[in-house]
């Protein structure tokens, strides 16, 4: 193979990998309205398992555990959760800006929590963010709201 052609087979195949790998829009959003920053790459959010907890314990809780994925320098729009939030902090680093406490910075290693309905988002780092979280969620409601949405609209 000439190195010409080579080299536009190579082009055409990072081309092709760009669209493979490029996150899918709208990941996580809840509701009608499209997230302000739709345009801007959002988390990938896998859902690694669902747990109702006893009720005889834990009466209408369930666990959600979750592994989310922010690109770089990727923001979530602001939200809150019909439950209790916590983060472990996988890989690269994510800033959690919680309103009316001081920010969150989740590097590898350590771990974070969000209380109940308080409204948040995250940012993150220059290399991205890998967050393993688990919440203790009400039964029955959207993992999440976004800010201003839902019952009570903290
Ligand atoms: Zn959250």
């Amino acid at each position: 193979m000439k190195p010409a052609r080579l080299l536009a087979d190579t082009l055409i195949l990072v081309g092709l990998l760009a669209l493979v790998v490029r996150p899918s829009a709208g990941h996580g959003a809840q509701g009608s309205h499209a997230p302000d920053n739709a345009a801007a790459p959002q988390p990938k959010v896998t859902s690694l398992m669902q747990q109702a907890l006893a009720e005889e314990f834990t009466p209408g809780r369930e666990v959600l555990v979750h592994l989310v994925e922010f690109p770089p320098h990727a923001t979530l729009e602001r939200h809150w959760h019909p439950g209790e939030e916590f983060h472990y902090y996988l890989e690269g680093d994510a800033e959690i800006r919680i309103d009316g406490r001081p920010p969150i910075k989740g590097v590898p290693g350590t771990a974070g929590h969000v209380p109940y309905k308080a409204v948040h988002t995250a940012v993150a780092g220059a290399k991205g963010a890998k967050v393993l979280v688990v919440r203790v969620h009400t039964k029955g409601e959207p993992w999440r709201y976004v800010a201003g949405e839902g019952p009570g609209k903290p």
